[in-house]
């Protein structure tokens, strides 16, 4: 028994806050503007493991009005998330993230982030992909005033 689930994010990229990216703390001018620590792929990766099961949303789950998230690791999001799915007798076949990000260059980070996501999924490595593209200049991304993230994940049912 196999679930398929995907998750979109956006957040607004603002002058000298931390920038988060898979886990992975990012040197840039730049960081995310959010409630918890911005970390767009992770919050496209939690929502693709609870649209795989059909459990709602990131904002459902951890409300951005909450005290209790307020500047929040997303690893912890995650691996409340991946509790939801485990509890309910899932397990993770692969994860596939796609992020979308004019600068910095994201291809010298990758290793770091498929390890730290796979760390908290309890999984190896190479269960988890992590791609990044820029947006040609284009668009928001491409101003540099945002981050986009994608996830694809696939889960199988434990017998
Ligand atoms: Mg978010």
């Amino acid at each position: 028994m196999y679930r398929i689930g995907n998750g979109y994010d956006v957040h607004a990229l603002a002058h000298k806050l931390p920038l988060w990216i898979c886990g992975v703390q990012i040197e840039h001018t730049k960081g995310c503007i959010a409630h918890s620590d911005g970390d767009a792929p992770l919050h496209a990766l939690c929502d693709a493991l609870l649209g795989a099961l059909a459990l709602g949303d990131i904002g459902k789950h951890f409300p951005d009005t909450s005290a209790e998230f307020k500047g929040i690791d997303s690893k912890l999001l995650l691996g409340r998330v991946y509790a939801l799915i485990t509890g309910a007798g899932y397990t993770l076949v692969n994860a596939d993230i796609t992020i979308t990000l004019e600068r910095p260059k994201i291809a010298p980070h990758i290793e770091q982030m498929r390890a730290t996501v796979a760390s908290v999924l309890n999984c190896p490595p190479d269960f988890i992909s992590v791609k990044a593209t820029t947006s040609e200049k284009l668009g928001f991304v491409g101003r540099e005033e945002g981050v986009e993230a994608y996830a694809v994940v696939l889960l199988k049912k434990l017998a």
